[in-house]
């Protein structure tokens, strides 16, 4: 079989790898889709895993081969699949943070979700994997982790409905979480970015108001639409540290900002007053956990999402390399990145 093995920044090759077998209680399955993530990106650009690493973890297919043991799954069945499992017995299980857990990102599928065949491991089969409907399309199926990683972090804030919510990077989470909010019927849904294109898409998914920071002062403008009370949720989905100042500045009084993308180490000042003045929170939500999926691919079956607006391009996996060049080129009129066999 073919698989796109990372083995150095910028050098990612189309190679050779023997079809994976399966243990009893696994199966494997042929790839139909899998999504492009930023973390993908973010890792194959920035030297952030070990040569000969298959990424990819947003994965649909078709199951080709059953194991013994396993008994809700026949070959034909049209699934998604995600790559980590918790333990549910830790401390960080008990407590319900079960992307913390330590088993978490030792567990992956084998070899990644950009090859043409994955095995999928016993624990996947139990926790991360689930079929997706006959009229659900590979792509759309593709989407269930990400989409779980949204609710994810919406379920880590103290949410109401009518709240106003700032989303700070339109890219493709950004997208996501956009159609979230609305669907739990937001207040006002701000959007902010520095790409014109992936504003006027935000407008276009939903957003009531998209602001480009770099030609208006973001903090004035929430400040002047919502009568100087700041909104009441922000979420930062770009990974920029230096964002998580302004976002203080947006925040209303009561309100959380949510930490959705990956940070430098850096120090960021913050106004210290606003916790105890405001009760001001700020969170952070990493992953998705397996409860997540169930509420993922019932929200895409209900059509949540405009899918056909998020997916902007395809790529074979044999071009995975050009793939990423696209996904963060600001050139580019790029959301969502679509791999295919
Ligand atoms: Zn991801
Ligand atoms: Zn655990």
């Amino acid at each position: 079989m073919k698989a796109a093995v990372y083995f150095d920044k910028g050098d990612i090759r189309y190679v050779d790898r023997p079809i994976p077998t399966i243990d009893d209680d696994e199966v494997l399955i042929k790839m139909q889709a899998c999504g492009l993530c930023g973390t993908d990106i973010h890792k194959a650009i920035g030297r952030g895993v070990e040569p000969e690493t298959v990424l990819g973890h947003e994965v649909s297919g078709e199951i080709v081969k059953v194991g013994r043991q396993v008994e809700s799954y026949e070959v034909g069945d049209r699934v998604f699949v995600a790559h980590h499992v918790p333990c549910f017995t830790c401390d960080q299980c008990r407590r319900g943070a079960y992307s913390l857990c330590p088993q978490f990102k030792q567990t992956n599928l084998d070899p990644g979700g950009f090859s043409e065949y994955i095995r999928v491991p016993g624990l996947h089969v139990k926790h991360t994997m689930g079929k997706i409907p006959n009229e659900m399309s590979f792509e759309t199926g593709a989407l269930v982790e990400p989409v779980a990683c949204c609710i994810h972090g919406f379920e880590s804030i103290n949410y109401h409905p009518g709240d106003s919510v700032l989303i700070m990077g339109a890219g493709q989470i950004g997208c996501i979480q956009i159609q979230i909010a609305k669907y739990l019927m937001a207040g006002n849904i701000f959007v902010s970015d520095i790409n014109p294109y992936r504003l006027k898409q935000s407008l276009e998914l939903g957003a009531d108001y998209a602001i480009d920071s770099r030609s208006e002062d973001l903090v004035e403008k929430i400040m002047n639409i919502t009568n100087g009370k700041g909104v009441n949720t922000v979420i930062i989905s770009a990974g920029i540290s230096s964002l998580l100042s302004q976002a203080m500045e947006c925040v209303s009084r009561g309100g959380t900002v949510l930490v959705f993308a990956p940070f430098q180490n850096h120090l960021v000042p913050i106004p210290a007053a606003r916790f105890f003045n405001d009760e001001v929170k700020i969170v952070g939500s990493y992953s998705s956990n397996p409860y997540n999926y169930t509420v993922a691919i019932e929200m895409l079956k209900k059509n949540v999402f405009n899918v056909n607006k998020m997916i902007t391009h395809r790529f074979p996996l044999s071009q995975l390399n050009e793939a990423i060049d696209c996904a963060h080129s600001p050139e580019e009129q790029v959301l969502k990145v679509i791999i295919t066999p």
